[in-house]
């Protein structure tokens, strides 16, 4: 694949082709993360009109490094290489029939410290060398704004579509929760997988049909059926193993072929694993909104600025109505889940802050993803997991910091702790490292038995709305 050198004319484009573009009658190109999830966003755009696809991941991995220079963020490289080989292969298939203007690039960022808000500017340039790419437009939604989705899709459909993409979201983490509360014991090997993949064609079909009526409840039936189904391949003689909880950058935790399926590598040795929701960073994203918004009322009080006062405290208010309303959406996907079998409840961000006051570990007002992840660690250590992974992509910013905190502080609570960095390439000692990290895990596991403390979930003293509507 060939691009022409890039001008400086070229940025005028990040204007006018990174936006919020309404995407009706236009292809929608996704690209993956955690599969579950964006399989069933991909089905609640197509519920709402949109030929959402989702694209095939990692394959153009090599296309990826070959247009950026090896400084940005590994899931930069994977997701540019996943655009420029899905069009390659589009424009394969259809020849002189390809017309750049049907397609839409769907890409979200973030505002804040880190490099993620610059990845759709970066991939703007890349297809902008291409003249066959130029017209497809990067359509995105931002942590700045809470993922609004107004502008993508006319305002009548926006809110709706936003509250079912917020709950297929929640049962694609509940449909991996079981995939691994079930593979680690399945009683025929192979089992939970296969069933894994026709549930998500299940759920999609469920969703397609339904989700722009927002029969929640028909999702939430057809979820239950399906772990119910799942709890029947569990072998009841297997003795429930090390628990792990794993943390870090969300991108590469949820997606396995970046990191070189970490959760089947710990399975193999012994492990049952629990990754932080896709879930929990948009319910952080709804909290964070709802802070920073009541710092800006707080501001405008002290200055007697009482207009700006009672517009932020407005817009405040709805944040937390958001925020409860999706943590309430939320409970009722796990409970239907959790009346079939024991997978693990998600964390309440309201508690997950409060985890880190008391050592002054680190500060939300800091914000990124170490927040959520170091007091992520602290809820896995308190729930009796018998150790934690952070996974990242090699040089994350975050996730560093997550790793100079957690480091000394789980070796001082005594749970086993490894760092996972990926970056494409393959380490020889990786699977040596997760082996002993194993084994000491199994070490922790025994020692709570013998201190007849067994892994449970338990919510602290202090009595929280948003983990009562959760559980
Ligand atoms: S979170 Fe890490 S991987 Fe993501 S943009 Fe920031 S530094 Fe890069």
């Amino acid at each position: 694949m060939e691009g022409k050198v890039i001008s400086y004319s070229t940025f005028a484009s990040l204007l006018e082709k990174v936006g919020r573009f309404d995407v009706t009658g236009k292809t929608l190109l996704l690209p993956e993360m955690s599969r579950a999830s964006e399989c069933l966003l991909a089905a609640t755009f197509r519920s709402f009109g949109v030929n959402a696809q989702m694209m095939e991941t990692y394959k153009g991995l090599k296309l990826g490094k070959e247009f950026t220079s090896g400084k940005e963020c590994f899931p930069c490289q994977v997701t540019l290489g996943d655009i420029l080989y899905h069009l390659q292969k589009e424009k394969e298939r259809l020849g002189d029939a390809f017309d750049a203007s049907n397609y839409v690039y769907f890409l979200p960022e973030a505002d804040g410290p880190c490099r993620f808000g610059m990845y759709n500017k970066l991939q703007r340039i890349v297809l902008d060398s291409f003249p066959e790419f130029q017209q497809i437009p990067i359509a995105y939604l931002s942590t700045k704004d809470g993922y609004a989705i107004g502008g993508l899709l006319p305002s009548e459909k926006a809110k709706h579509f936003r509250r079912t993409a917020y709950v297929a979201m929640v049962a694609g983490d509940v449909w991996d929760r079981t995939l691994w509360r079930v593979r680690p014991y399945e009683n025929r090997k192979g089992a939970m997988d296969q069933l894994y993949d026709e549930g998500l064609e299940v759920l999609s079909k469920v969703i397609e049909k339904h989700g722009h009526k927002k029969d929640f409840r028909k999702i939430r039936k057809t979820l239950r059926e399906l772990v119910h189904e799942a709890r029947s391949l569990i072998d009841p003689h297997i003795p429930r193993k090390p628990r792990i909880g794993i943390v870090g950058e969300i991108y590469l935790r949820c997606h396995t072929k970046a990191n070189q399926e970490i959760i089947r590598l710990i399975e193999k040795y012994g492990g049952e694993v629990v990754n932080a929701s896709m879930s929990e960073w948009i319910n952080y994203i709804a909290y964070d909104t709802a802070l920073k918004v009541r710092n800006k009322w707080k501001m405008a009080l002290r200055l007697g600025r009482w207009a700006e006062f009672s517009r932020n405290f407005k817009s405040w208010l709805k944040h937390w109505i958001e925020y409860y309303y999706q943590l309430w959406r939320q409970g009722q996907v796990y409970r239907a889940a959790r009346s079939e079998m024991d997978i693990a409840p998600d964390h309440a961000i309201g508690p997950l802050e409060d985890k880190l006051g008391p050592r002054k570990l680190f500060c939300f007002d800091v914000g990124t993803e170490a927040a959520l992840s170091i007091a992520g660690a602290l809820a896995y250590a308190e729930h009796g997991f018998n150790g934690v992974v952070n996974v990242f992509p090699f040089t994350c910013m975050p996730s560093t910091a997550t790793s100079a905190v957690l480091k000394p502080l789980l070796q001082k609570l005594r749970i086993p702790y490894i760092d996972s960095a990926y970056d494409g390439t393959y380490q020889p000692n990786r699977d040596a490292i997760v082996r002993t990290f194993m084994y000491q895990a199994y070490q922790h596991q025994q020692k709570q038995k013998e201190n007849g403390s067994t892994s449970h979930y338990h919510f602290g003293k202090k009595w929280y709305l948003s983990e009562w509507l959760i559980q």
